[in-house]
């Protein structure tokens, strides 16, 4: 398998073994956001401050111990919702700071989620139609 965007990401995470291919790929999106989040928000120079590398630490912790395993959709569209409250908090923030502007720097991984969370949508309207005839 070709691994893409190596330059991207240092090994912040110090237990990268244990993650699956999917599961890094899509901690190096969180990465990314958190990234940019505390580049602009924290003024870090390199790296993470150290607020922003617990966050990103927590949310590998998460992610290695998330039921749905490699199955698992983005965390947005999850319906069990594992973040402690504090952390959902300040992921949320990161997402809703990092997100519009992931479509100016990573446009395609924008659109594989907009078309994740659009197929989930309309899987769950069918499902809850089936529940209403019954
Ligand atoms: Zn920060």
């Amino acid at each position: 398998m070709k691994r893409k965007n190596q330059a991207q990401s240092d090994n912040l995470l110090p237990t990268q073994a244990a993650y699956s291919e999917k599961a890094i790929r899509d901690l190096s999106t969180v990465e990314f956001m958190i990234r940019l989040y505390c580049r602009k928000k924290h003024h870090s120079k390199d790296g993470l401050c150290e607020e922003c590398q617990e966050l990103y630490e927590y949310v590998g912790q998460r992610r290695k111990h998330c039921p749905f395993g490699d199955n698992k959709t983005f965390c947005s569209n999850c319906k069990i919702q594992c973040y402690k409250p504090s952390m959902k908090e300040k992921i949320r923030a990161v997402m809703k700071y990092s997100g519009p502007r992931l479509l100016f720097y990573n446009p395609k991984l924008v659109l594989a989620h907009v078309r994740e969370t659009v197929k989930l949508k309309r899987a769950s309207k069918k499902s809850k139609r089936k529940k209403a005839e019954k």
